[in-house]
């Protein structure tokens, strides 16, 4: 069933056209991972989906099971279950991260008119969702993100999907930055978290991460549009000759 489904989507930054009719569908249950060079537009695409107000949409259409994501708020699209993971996570002093996670649970619990969870339950589902991505209970009573390393950012972040339990998780350059046990942890939790109702789109840079998280399809986007798509040998093929190949083919 389909989950995503992108057309013909064109968005711009400060008048300058980022997505060029951007297409994707991702259905149910698949794993999807993007590539493509530096500046392509990925960051821009999981932006333009989570409702960044950086980005103007000037054409197009998206929609997560039927909703249409660009008539929806940010936190609206978060309670309709997409989920964005960020290539720099944000330090929110003060906050701890339970209060934090209590705070975006309930409110995607009131959006969808569920009561509100009680303390105890709360902390017993904090305690299994730990468990997934083996997260400290002491980074957990911390201030959100707020000195930590750059893999507890990143584990941390796995957590926050795990208690929202996203229909649609976006992984933004997760693996940047992550040491091979840190980037085992962060691939065991996603393919933990991984149903047949949901699904996952990974932007990544490296071949890497693609041995842990195994993706349905591979996609190349290059200059704001998707110019490519196969199976996870695509990836492998982009490891060995690099994005020349793609640059030729589009820059007529
Ligand atoms: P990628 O994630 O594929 O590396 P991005 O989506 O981050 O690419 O960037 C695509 C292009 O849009 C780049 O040329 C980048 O400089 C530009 N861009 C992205 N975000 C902004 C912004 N907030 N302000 C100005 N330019 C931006
Ligand atoms: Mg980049
Ligand atoms: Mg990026």
């Amino acid at each position: 069933k389909k989950l995503l489904e992108v057309r013909n989507l064109h968005a711009k930054v400060e008048d300058k056209e980022i997505l060029r009719c951007l297409n994707l569908t991702v259905n149910e249950g698949e794993v999807h991972a993007i590539m493509g060079p530096n500046g392509s537009g990925k960051s821009t695409m999981s932006g333009v989906l989570a409702g960044n107000p950086a980005y103007t949409v000037t054409e197009g259409e998206a929609y997560l099971h039927g909703v249409n994501l660009l008539e929806l708020s940010p936190e609206d699209r978060s309670h309709e279950g997409l989920f964005l993971s960020f290539q720099y996570p944000v330090e929110i002093p003060g906050v701890s991260m339970v209060n934090f996670m209590r705070a975006a649970v309930n409110a995607k619990r009131k959006y969808l008119n569920d009561a509100p969870l009680s303390a105890s339950d709360f902390l017993k589902m904090m305690r299994q969702k730990r468990a997934i991505v083996e997260l400290d209970n002491k980074l957990a009573s911390r201030s959100v993100n707020e000195g930590f390393s750059g893999g507890e950012k990143k584990r941390n972040e796995i957590f926050q999907m795990a208690v929202l339990e996203p229909r649609l998780a976006i992984l933004d350059e997760t693996d940047s930055g992550l040491d091979i046990d840190a980037l085992r942890i962060v691939a065991g939790g996603v393919n933990k978290l991984k149903t047949d109702k949901n699904a996952t789109i990974v932007i990544t840079h490296y071949q890497r991460l693609l041995d842990y998280i195994k993706p349905d399809f591979v996609h190349i986007l290059y200059k704001g549009r998707i110019v490519k798509t196969g199976g996870p040998e695509l990836a492998l093929e982009l490891e060995e000759k690099g994005y020349d190949w793609i640059k030729e083919e589009n820059d007529i």
